[in-house]
């Protein structure tokens, strides 16, 4: 009886602490989806603009003009200096220009182009997950229908980076063709079809080796274009499409790539290009500091010369933005070859994972041969997942860099001219279907088959 009362008060006490626990997470969750003040959007800019003022005054003041005053033999004299100088502030009048273009910018905004539209009647919805009956029916990959955005009810309001888009699909799965002996098939975004019932196995099964199998790649199924797959609830209108719901801006942007707080707004439609032109020169401004600096004290360090802790302080800072740069750099070149947004490529990264995990379960880690025939057939009858497959490929790696950053050369590195289209429209893939439904290849127009 001591036991029992004992342990139903550890009951209660775990009780109480997880109502707190909930509550607090609600409260997390209520004010994380609230969208941010202006105040605290645009509080990194100034955070920024201080570090780059310090780094200013750190490599000018206390590195550039002793060197010039030729006081300070041990770090150089002026033929080293005013080089240094030079190449600074050129870049650094560069780097200051294309954040005041991407700064002063706007992504462009949805509201700004559509008008208010009642919500819709969805009598189909095909959630992005599962286009098959059998993974309905089975309750698999459904995410919750679209719901109104009410505050009142306990509906968690995630922006797209937590939660999948209708708008965007991963590989799923399509009926088996009977009979099946795939445990767990539909889970995995590809079926195995097979004629013989003891030839399909997990890689482990040495059968599955001997006998041809037939495995289908099957792209989701959701028409991705039509209006209701693109409704936001929270704004209350048909987004256009590529435009996604900001939580931190609290509205939806055109061509939504990701909210950036270094400058204190999306990267969306009309700023993307400022954004890779500030990334370059911010990528080349910290790597010049970061290599002359370094450089600098290496030397003076051997002449046992003292070193400025303020120039380390800034070596640490330039150095951390140089990667950080870099890496985004190397990410957005990426997303604008295939004319993709980072919100985008979650679903191509999804359905390769699902591919390569199917794949790595029917066939021993060392059939890579069999692997990769298996892979060249669905993109033979598919196309490849980021090219053909992608819903907004232009059909070259060119024209879709030349979309965003324009036809020229100096477009490309200088925060002039402007991308093309107006951001609210965009030429769809003429391998998909008019609803945005990623169709085989035989169903191609014949020119591109
Ligand atoms: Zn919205
Ligand atoms: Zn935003």
């Amino acid at each position: 009886m001591a036991q029992h009362d004992k342990s139903s008060s550890e009951h209660q006490c775990c009780g109480v602490f997880q109502e707190a626990a909930d509550k607090s997470m609600k409260k997390r969750e209520e004010r994380r989806s609230k969208p941010q003040s202006w105040a605290a959007r645009k509080a990194t800019i100034l955070f920024l603009l201080g570090i780059i003022g310090y780094a200013f005054y750190v490599y000018i003041g206390r590195f550039c003009v002793p060197m010039l005053r030729d006081n300070a033999g041990v770090l150089g004299g002026k033929n080293i200096a005013i080089p240094f100088l030079v190449v600074f502030c050129i870049l650094g009048v560069m780097m200051l220009w294309t954040y005041a273009v991407v700064i002063f910018t706007g992504p462009g905004y949805a509201k700004d182009h559509v008008d208010p539209s009642p919500e819709p009647v969805v009598t189909n919805f095909i959630p992005p997950f599962a286009a098959s009956v059998d993974d309905l029916s089975a309750g698999q990959y459904i995410p919750d229908p679209p719901q109104p955005d009410d505050n009142s009810t306990n509906r968690t309001v995630t922006d797209v980076s937590e939660k999948p888009d209708p708008n965007i699909g991963v590989i799923d799965t399509i009926r088996p063709a009977p009979p099946v002996h795939f445990q767990g098939s539909s889970s995995n975004g590809v079926v195995t079809h097979k004629a013989e019932p003891n030839g399909v196995g997990h890689g482990s099964d040495p059968s599955s080796d001997q006998q041809p199998m037939m495995f289908t790649r099957k792209p989701p199924a959701h028409p991705a274009l039509n209006p209701e797959y693109r409704y936001c609830y929270r704004d209350k209108f048909v987004k256009p499409t590529r435009a996604h719901h900001c939580r931190a801006c609290g509205t939806c942007v055109l061509k939504y790539d990701h909210h950036c707080p270094w400058i204190g707004q999306c990267v969306g439609a009309r700023n993307q290009k400022f954004f890779v032109h500030f990334l370059q020169w911010a990528l080349l401004f910290c790597a010049w500091t970061f290599g002359t600096l370094v450089a600098q004290n290496v030397k003076s360090s051997h002449r046992n010369g003292s070193i400025d802790r303020q120039q380390i302080a800034i070596i640490a800072f330039a150095g951390l933005f140089t990667l950080f740069t870099g890496v985004l750099l190397g990410a957005q070149f990426r997303l604008i070859l295939m004319n993709c947004t980072t919100v985008e490529t979650f679903n191509h990264t999804k359905m390769k994972e699902r591919e390569k995990d199917k794949l790595s379960r029917l066939y021993s880690w060392y059939q890579f041969s069999a692997k990769r025939q298996m892979r060249k057939k669905w993109d033979n009858d598919w196309g490849r997942i980021e090219k053909e497959g992608h819903l907004w490929w232009l059909g070259s790696n060119r024209r879709n860099w030349e979309y965003v950053m324009g036809r020229h050369v100096w477009e490309w590195i200088l925060p002039l001219g402007k991308s093309e289209g107006d951001g609210v429209t965009f030429p769809v893939n003429p391998r998909f279907g008019p609803d945005g439904r990623w169709r085989p290849r035989r169903e191609w127009p014949k020119e591109l088959q």
